[in-house]
């Protein structure tokens, strides 16, 4: 794989520091990725960061978004998760109109949309994902990515970004474009893991909002705001998820970076105690406005 350097995404100041460093939790291998925030503006950004031909290694079909591997009680769980993000994002639109969701993945969220009587577009990377959302639901996806996608300008009631902001290596330039497409009025919603959670600092590096090196800017609640109130979005509101997902596959890294990769049986046989033990910190963090996940609503 190669690497690059990289300036602050946002303000482009040069000088950084060290925030975390680790290795890819999901992939394997050895190589330490560093996570390091602008002296400026207190951005976080992944430097060196792989370069643009690495970057598709990053994500081979058993990536998890991607639909694999998955038991009848985790999809019970999932689809439970699945129908309280939509209908918190739904009471944020007006009825009907039309959504487009970047990075649908096999369009559980999209199907979910159209349940409730949205028109709905996706866009997706991933050739395999995108195949199984229309065979499935009959999407108009659109292979590619969003920079590559030819959009008609104002003419999206909303446009969904759910947890994939954070991969994106033109996040400015993206956003731009997103509002650009944005109908006046309508709605941007941004799902993504928030640095500045209570899981960030007690897992540090081990965190799966960091994602090394897949996540190559983890915004924060106060910067991803502060970047949107600054391209003239308005009416900005975040909802902290009660999440414990991220609890888990978290507690899970930590495991078998302190007792190895074959421990997983560890793991397997206490997750139902750490499952119970979780879920009210995941609540408290979710009243308390410190969730590890957040959804940004901002209209144009
Ligand atoms: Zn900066």
């Amino acid at each position: 794989m190669k690497t690059i350097h990289v300036h602050c995404p946002l303000c482009d100041f040069e000088s950084s520091t060290v925030k975390i460093s680790g290795v890819d939790r999901l992939i394997g291998g050895t190589h330490a990725f560093t996570l390091r925030f602008c002296d400026n503006c207190s951005m976080l950004y992944l430097d060196p960061r792989p370069d643009v031909e690495s970057i598709p290694l990053l994500y081979p079909d058993s990536y998890r978004p991607y639909g694999y591997l998955r038991s009848r009680f985790r999809q019970i769980f999932r689809h439970i998760r699945l129908r309280i993000r939509a209908a918190l994002i739904v009471t944020r639109l007006k009825p009907g109109g039309t959504i487009l969701e970047i990075g649908c993945g096999d369009g559980e969220l999209l199907a979910e949309m159209q349940r409730r009587s949205f028109k709905v577009k996706g866009i997706e990377l991933n050739q395999a994902a995108a195949a199984r959302a229309v065979q499935k639901y009959g999407f108009d996806i659109e292979v590619g990515t969003f920079t590559q996608a030819k959009l008609v300008n104002d003419s999206f009631d909303a446009i969904i970004l759910y947890h994939v902001l954070e991969h994106l290596i033109d996040p400015l330039e993206v956003l731009k474009k997103l509002k650009k497409t944005l109908k006046c009025g309508a709605v941007l919603v941004i799902g993504t893991p928030n640095s500045d959670s209570l899981e960030a600092r007690i897992f540090g590096n081990h965190w799966v909002g960091y994602d090394l090196p897949r996540h190559l800017f983890p915004f924060s609640e106060k910067k991803l705001v502060e970047t949107l109130k600054n391209m003239g979005f308005k009416d900005i509101v975040t909802v902290h998820e009660i999440d414990t997902n991220s609890w888990m596959l978290s507690i899970n890294w930590r495991l078998q970076a302190s007792s190895g990769p074959g421990k997983k049986w560890l793991f397997r046989l206490l997750s139902p105690l750490f499952f119970f033990l979780v879920f009210p910190l995941a609540l408290f963090q979710a009243v308390f406005r410190i969730s590890g996940k957040i959804i940004v609503f901002a209209r144009k």
